[in-house]
This record gives structure tokens, C-alpha cells and sequence, in this order.
């Protein structure tokens, strides 16, 4: 069986290396020979660090990134609005860790060109893809102009923002708020700046901007534009003198229209939408890349059971489950981004009252006081029958150290598992039973209590049993 994945992005290769630990052929194509080397992302939370443990690429992306200190709110005038700290989290990582994107997509090529099972071609455009399933597509080689035709029995469109596999199974992105222009500028500092080192955010109507260390001696800076502004009138060194980082060398300068939308289709037979394909958020929570590792971590084990002859219904849950969780984040985003940054000059004045009162806001308050992202909604694979606030169903699993020291997910292993603290186990429930006092962490024994609660592949809580 072979997928081929289209777009060698961070969403595209971890998703290979997903389906390849699954014992699938993959073969990813991009159209540029090398890795995009500008940075983008900087900065994933804990729960897409599972992801990237899944893939098993965690230790090595650890090595070249750090924990994240928080979010620091600011008036124009630098003064302290709100202070949200980040600190060790529930999935045995730092809940915020900083990064630079092409360091994460250098840790993941070198783990996929040690994968027998994967193979990545760069340098070929994918052209058409045709068919529901075996699937076809028409490719062609930049190099000689060459057209080629491949077959696949399953294709995941992770090609990204201007996804031509998005425009093939005939999706339309839908707007979720308005776009926005930024200049994002990173720096180089000579010695270490002497900032916190967390996400600073300056919400002022004026000039709304954002500035960061992200790793080692590098640093980024980030400054809405206005709609009319050309980038030659900033003044740049005074923008970043705000942040004391006048004499950092700029190492990149670019501009970029934040967009908030979300595809309306995910879906035909087996051709599938993951990553910026499906989804584009504006980066104030930092969730756009962690949005599409989270697809391909919960789409891999579906489409490996589909191809192992399981009914291909199961990848109706990919957008029934993974859309609704990407408007949440993507409106969390433009709401935030609001909050800091929103309206005129008169708003300025309220500002103020509002920030210092933001944890009131309950979306916000749940995000800024942890990690956590919006459970699944209920479904075939999400059985939570009522509204219930403090259902683990459809959540993450905690990950709590377990004996040995291991880390819980490598213990589960790669299939169903049913984590039990006594509740009987109801008879239709998949996988094999693991008794929570066998695994000798004090931590999950507390979180489980005495109920049982059935794990899915990808570690979301599917159902949950009392006693
Ligand atoms: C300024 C900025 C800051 C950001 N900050 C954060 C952050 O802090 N945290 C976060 O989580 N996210 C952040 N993001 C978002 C994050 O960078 C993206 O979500 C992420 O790169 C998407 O990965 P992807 O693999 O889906 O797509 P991409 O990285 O865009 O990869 C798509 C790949 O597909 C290839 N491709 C496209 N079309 C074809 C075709 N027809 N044939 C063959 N190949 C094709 C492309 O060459 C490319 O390699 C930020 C983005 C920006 C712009």
C-alpha cells in the first residue's frame, strides 16, 4: 500500500514518518528541492510535542529548542498589562517551547531519510489528482519539464496555504475574520539581550507588535502595518530599540497577510486535506503548525486501519472531528488577536481596563491558564453523551512520568489501549487492558481515579467508564 503525501512541509513529513511507523509506503513530493529556509513557526505547545513524540522526532526537536518562559501583555508605553506564565506541563513537556521552523524541518527530513519506508522527491510539482481511490496523479518534473503519471492508494494534501490538492477534491476557504498585513522581522543579537524570555505583546491601536527570543542568539520581531503603509517609511531601528534590540542584525525582513480561514471540504474518497491546506490562523496564540500536526496525528492511524480493510466511513471523522477543533483555535486567534490589538485610537483608552480583566474572558482565561486545547466534539470515536465540563472524553491523555522512567505513550504503544482503575470495562470497547497500577506513576492513578477510560491510537480519551 502506498500514500503519497503532497508538500515535504512540517505538516507533510510528520505525517510520513506517522504512517511509515504504521508500516505504510509513503512517498512525499514537493515542488522545491530543499526545506523552505525562512523562519515561520517558533513556537509549538505540549500537546504537539506528542505529536512529534509519535513521530520520533521529540528528543532531537527538544535539542534544538526551548521551553517558553510565557505571555507578557504591554501598554504602548512598555508597562505590564497581564502576565500568562508557561511552565512544565501535563504531557511530559514544556507546555510552550521556541523554535526555529527550519531547525524542526531539518530534525524531521533527517529522521524521514533514515526511514526505509519513506522516500521524499523534491524538485516535482503535482499537477492533478484524480479518482477517489486508487488515486491518480499527474506530476511534473521541474528540472526536465517531464510529466509523469503516479498511482497511490491514498494521497494526504499537505501542500499548504495555496494547496493545489485543496483546489482538486473542490474546497473553498471560508473566512473567520478579516486578514491583517504584519512585517515579520528576525534578528541576530551579537551578545544576549537582557529581555524575558517569553512572547511580549504590545497591544496598542497604533502600532500593535510582538517580539520574542526564539533560540540561541536569535530573535524575532513582529509590527502591523496599516493597510495604506509602504515598508520602506518604517523606522525600523526605532520600532526595535522599543525592545532594545536596535543593534541586532536583521537577518530576514518579510511581509505577510495573516489570513483566519478554514476549508469547507476535507475529503474526497482518499484523497485528504492536512496543515495549511486545510487551515490558515493568524499566529497570536501560535497554534497554525500545531493545528496541522494534530491532523495527521489523528488522520494516520484511520487511514492505515482503512487501508488495512477497515470501511472507509472512518475518514468521514477526519473533517468531522478535526474542522470544528481548528475554527475553535483559529477564532480563539482573531479574538485575542482583537483583544490586544483591536480598534482605534479611542479604544486605546479602554484597553487598559479591559487586559487587566482579560482572564474574566472564558475562552481566553481557559487558554492563558493552560496548554490545553478544546476537547473533539462528540462522535463515532468521541462517546461523551452529555455536556460534561470535566470529561477527559475527547482531551488528550496526560502523559505523568511512568516507572521505568518511560514516557507513558511509549509504553501504550501504537494501537487502542484501555487504561483501567476498576470500573468494569464495557465489552465492546478495543484493546488490550492495561491495569493503572501496573504502570507505577501516583500522578495518572490520581487523574484516573476509579474510573476506566478507553485510548485511542492517537491518545484522545474516546470514551469513559465509572465505577
Ligand atoms: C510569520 C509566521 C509565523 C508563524 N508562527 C507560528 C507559530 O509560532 N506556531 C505555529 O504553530 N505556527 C506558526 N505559523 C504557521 C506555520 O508556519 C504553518 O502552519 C506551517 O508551516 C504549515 O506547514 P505545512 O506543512 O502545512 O505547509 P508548508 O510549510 O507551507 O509546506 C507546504 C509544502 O508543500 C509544497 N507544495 C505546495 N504545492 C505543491 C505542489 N503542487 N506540488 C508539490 N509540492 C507542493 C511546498 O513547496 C511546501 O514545501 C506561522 C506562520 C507564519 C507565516
Amino acid at each position: 500500500m502506498t500514500v503519497v503525501v503532497v508538500g515535504a512541509g512540517p505538516v507533510g513529513v510528520t505525517a510520513a514518518l506517522l504512517l511509515a511507523c504504521r508500516g505504510l509506503d509513503v512517498l512525499v513530493l514537493d515542488r522545491h528541492a530543499e526545506a523552505h529556509p525562512l523562519p515561520r513557526a517558533v513556537h509549538l505547545d505540549d500537546e504537539s510535542l506528542r505529536v512529534l513524540q509519535a513521530a520520533g522526532v521529540a528528543d532531537a526537536f527538544a535539542a534544538v529548542s526551548r521551553p517558553m518562559a510565557g505571555l507578557r501583555l504591554l501598554d504602548g508605553d512598555g508597562r505590564t498589562l497581564a502576565e500568562f506564565p508557561r511552565g512544565a506541563g501535563e504531557h511530559g513537556w514544556p507546555q510552550g517551547s521556541m523554535f526555529s521552523q527550519p531547525d524542526l524541518e531539518r530534525v524531521l527530513r533527517d529522521a524521514l531519510a533514515a526511514e526505509p519506508r519513506a522516500r521524499l522527491r523534491g524538485g516535482v510539482e503535482v499537477l492533478r489528482v484524480d479518482g477517489a481511490g486508487p488515486v491518480r496523479l499527474t506530476v511534473r518534473d521541474r528540472d526536465t519539464g517531464a510529466e509523469e503519471e503516479l498511482v497511490a492508494d491514498a494521497v494526504l494534501g499537505c501542500d499548504g496555504a495555496r494547496s493545489t490538492v485543496r483546489r482538486q477534491v473542490g474546497a473553498r476557504m471560508r473566512d473567520l475574520g478579516p486578514g491583517e498585513r504584519w512585517l515579520v522581522v528576525d534578528l541576530v543579537a551579537d551578545a544576549p539581550l537582557p529581555v524575558w524570555p517569553g512572547v511580549q505583546q504590545v497591544c496598542d491601536a497604533v502600532r500593535p507588535a510582538t517580539f520574542m527570543p526564539v533560540a540561541d542568539d536569535r530573535y524575532r520581531a513582529e509590527f502591523r502595518l496599516h493597510e495604506d503603509e509602504a515598508v520602506a517609511d518604517l523606522d525600523l531601528a526605532g520600532l526595535l530599540g522599543r525592545f532594545g534590540a536596535a543593534g541586532c542584525t536583521v537577518v530576514r525582513s518579510a511581509e505577510y497577510r495573516y489570513a483566519a480561514q478554514v476549508a469547507d471540504r476535507w475529503r474526497q474518497g482518499r484523497v485528504l486535506l492536512c496543515g495549511d491546506a486545510a487551515h490558515l490562523t493568524p499566529p497570536f496564540i501560535g497554534q497554525g503548525l500545531g493545528l496541522g500536526l494534530r491532523d495527521v496525528h489523528q488522520l494516520a492511524w484511520k487511514l492505515a486501519a482503512v487501508l488495512a480493510g477497515a470501511d472507509d466511513a472512518l475518514l468521514d471523522t477526519h473533517q468531522a472531528e478535526r474542522a470544528p477543533h481548528a475554527r475553535a483555535l483559529v477564532r480563539l486567534a482573531v479574538l485575542l488577536g482583537r483583544l490586544m490589538t483591536g480598534g482605534g485610537e479611542r479604544a486605546a483608552l479602554v484597553r487598559r481596563s479591559v487586559l487587566s480583566g482579560v482572564r474574566r474572558v472564558p475562552r481566553v482565561a481557559a487558554f492563558a491558564t493552560s496548554s490545553r486545547t478544546p476537547p473533539l466534539r462528540p462522535g463515532p470515536l468521541v462517546r461523551r453523551s452529555r455536556v460534561a465540563p470535566r470529561s477527559p472524553v475527547g482531551a488528550l491523555l496526560p502523559q505523568p512520568p511512568v516507572a521505568g522512567p518511560r514516557r507513558l505513550d511509549d509504553v501504550l504503544g501504537p494501537d487502542w489501549v484501555v487504561l483501567s482503575g476498576g470500573a468494569p470495562v464495557p465489552p465492546d470497547w478495543p484493546g488490550r487492558v492495561l491495569p493503572v497500577a501496573d504502570l507505577g506513576s501516583p500522578e495518572l492513578t490520581r487523574w484516573l481515579g476509579r474510573r476506566s477510560v478507553l485510548v485511542r491510537p492517537d491518545r484522545i480519551v474516546a470514551a469513559a467508564a465509572r465505577r
